[in-house]
């Protein structure tokens, strides 16, 4: 039986895992795939204290590492189902079942689906989430970036330093991102902003040829090598336990406390339901979480 298990391997899991295990607690860290989570994909944190430069791999590395030194135990394993047995937890992964006093989730977010037919289909092919991990597949080619945050504006001027030509479609005639990213993109001469137009459909068999969009009432067919969706992300929350009270956006509900309204479940970094989803929340989020934990299996 452990004391604490925690779901997700990123920031708040592993700083999670830290807190837990300084505490001499029995600690299980359950991570679907790598450790260090969404911030993998950065090439470098510039707005982490202490640490300017570092790369996100390496910011995961050495978070797993001190987790580990400290007595974390991690599998790597995906956890599908949180249900309670005799006052004890068990979390259910494909091949195991887990028991556990307490559990925090931190499962973080994944990027939202453009929903259309075709498109799970030409991931890896043609169709990406994330510009900086497949953005050198796409040297001297022609690539299109949906969305218009912060993100989008980042990975259009990203690729614009890889790409012959970036096309960056938005549903709206007003950018949801800051405006000196707009005014950055909007200065890259190989950059061309298309506004108002949704992506109809993806085109392609075996990889993506084109897309359709539609400007009004006006279709038009692109062709294209890659096209990266960048519209948003969303929590990682869904059927984990049917319990848990969600907000609108299925983050989970906890408050500042990171104490879920299920006895014994605690919740940190971008899944929680909250303003502020940067890496220094989210590891704030997991010393609070695991603190939380502690006074819970106190007084248990
Ligand atoms: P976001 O700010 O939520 O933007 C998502 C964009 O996708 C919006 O422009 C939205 O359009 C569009 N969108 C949503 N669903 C769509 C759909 N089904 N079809 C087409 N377009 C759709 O998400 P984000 O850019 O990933 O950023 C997430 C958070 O991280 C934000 O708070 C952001 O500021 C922050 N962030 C900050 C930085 C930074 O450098 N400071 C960098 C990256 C991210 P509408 O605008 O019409 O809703």
């Amino acid at each position: 039986m452990y004391d604490i298990i925690i779901i997700g391997g990123g920031p708040a899991g592993l700083t999670a895992a830290i807190y837990a295990a300084r505490a001499n607690k029995k600690v299980l860290v359950l991570e679907a795939t790598i450790c260090g989570g969404q911030i993998v994909n950065s090439s470098k944190i510039e707005n982490y204290p202490v640490a300017p430069g570092i790369t996100g791999p390496e910011f995961g590395r050495i978070l797993q590492k001190q987790a580990e030194n400290l007595g974390a135990e991690i599998e790597f394993e995906r956890a599908l189902k949180i249900t309670e047995k005799d006052g004890h937890k068990i979390v259910s992964t494909e091949d195991d079942e887990y028991e556990t006093k307490a559990v925090i989730l931190a499962s973080g977010t994944e990027p939202r689906r453009l929903e259309l037919e075709n498109e799970e289909k030409l991931i890896g092919h043609g169709v990406s989430y994330c510009a900086t991990c497949d953005g050198n597949f796409f040297k001297g080619k022609t690539v299109a970036v949906n969305g218009g945050g912060n993100s989008a504006l980042h990975e259009a001027i990203y690729l614009s330093g890889l790409a012959k030509k970036v096309c960056l479609i938005h549903r709206r005639d007003e950018f949801r991102g800051g405006i000196d990213l707009v005014e950055k993109a909007k200065a890259r001469k190989n950059i061309e902003i298309v506004l108002n137009a949704t992506i109809e459909s993806l085109h392609g068999d075996n990889k993506l040829e084109s897309i359709t969009i539609k400007q009004g009432s006006t279709e038009k067919t692109i062709k294209l090598d890659g096209l990266f969706v960048s519209i948003g992300r969303e929590p990682k929350a869904k059927n984990l336990m049917p319990e848990l009270d969600l907000d609108d956006g299925g983050f989970i509900e906890a408050g500042e406390s990171c104490t879920t309204n299920v006895d014994g479940i605690f919740v940190a970094g971008d899944v929680r339901s909250k303003d502020v989803r940067q890496l220094v929340t989210a590891t704030g989020d997991g010393a609070i979480a695991a603190t939380a934990a502690l006074h819970y299996l106190e007084k248990a």
